[in-house]
């Protein structure tokens, strides 16, 4: 077996542990009937081989080359499942045109940009099983009102359910990484559309945090709110206060008054 070798910008620690490999695969639990897996930047495979034995029909997509390689060579059953891709830019509607759940242990560094890919996705995708950075994963499952709780959080959990189920020490990894891990389960909830217009709603979910310690009359200025809605209570809360609904609630009050201008 030709060994690859773990290459830092493309965010590559390799898990060691097969118990762990083990557990994540097992994480699964074809919530939302779904017939296809879709494993993002399965390396070497350590998660791929748990993935085999299961009833669903796997795919692979990993940026590396080298991985890919080595890919094709230890898994020929999977050989035309195999896309050398980004996950960023591949269209996955297409590669899969079906429900599908996603699995792996996500390159840290785009960690974030996946989830947002996931929402953009989010008809077609049911299930999530995921490592992350521990830190990452402590943000998507915080409630309104902690610290943790950010933009992320509010726009997955409008339409996931987000259950945090291990922690993962640095020393599992080839190389460690810096900071701890923890393995996340997202199911896509009942919420066939938030009851808002989207495109606002992430908007103002954006602007809200980004400035999080000012009130949200403050905080969203840059979005040009309606005069009317400037002196809404709630405009006196600060961005990590409102729940999923009040910022749904929020979003349809500025574009009713947005209307109206
Ligand atoms: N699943 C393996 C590797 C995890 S490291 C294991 O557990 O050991 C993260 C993997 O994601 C690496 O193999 C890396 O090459 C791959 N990767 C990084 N960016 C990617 C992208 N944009 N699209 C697909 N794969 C990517």
């Amino acid at each position: 077996m030709s060994i690859v070798r773990p290459k830092k910008h493309l965010g590559q620690h390799f898990l060691k542990d097969l118990n762990i490999a083990k557990n994540i695969a097992e994480a699964l639990t074809g919530h939302g009937d779904y017939q296809r897996v879709l494993e993002v930047g399965p390396g070497t495979g350590v998660l791929t081989q748990f993935l085999l034995s299961n009833d669903f029909e796997l795919h692979l997509i990993e940026i590396d080359r080298d991985s890919v390689g080595f890919l094709n060579k230890n898994f020929p059953e999977l050989t035309n499942r195999i896309v050398e891709g980004d996950f960023l830019k591949v269209n996955v509607a297409a590669l899969e045109a079906h429900k599908f759940a996603i699995i792996g242990n996500f390159p840290y560094n785009i960690s974030s940009q996946i989830f947002f890919k996931v929402l953009d996705q989010k008809q077609h995708i049911p299930e999530v099983v995921c490592m992350i950075q521990k830190e990452v994963a402590d943000r998507l499952v915080s409630p309104p009102g902690s610290k943790a709780y950010g933009i992320l959080s509010v726009l997955l959990q409008a339409y996931y359910d987000i259950e945090y189920l291990f922690t993962v020490e640095p020393g599992v990894f080839n190389p460690p990484p810096k900071v701890k891990s923890a393995v996340i389960r997202l199911k896509r909830n009942l919420t066939e559309s938030i009851d808002c217009d989207e495109r606002l709603f992430r908007r103002i979910v954006k602007q809200a945090f980004q400035m999080r310690r000012k009130t949200l009359r403050n905080a969203l200025k840059p979005i040009n709110l309606p005069e009317q809605t400037r002196t809404l209570p709630i405009m006196d809360s600060r961005a990590e206060q409102l729940s999923v609904n009040e910022f749904v609630n929020l979003t349809n009050e500025i574009s009713r008054w947005q209307k109206k201008e």
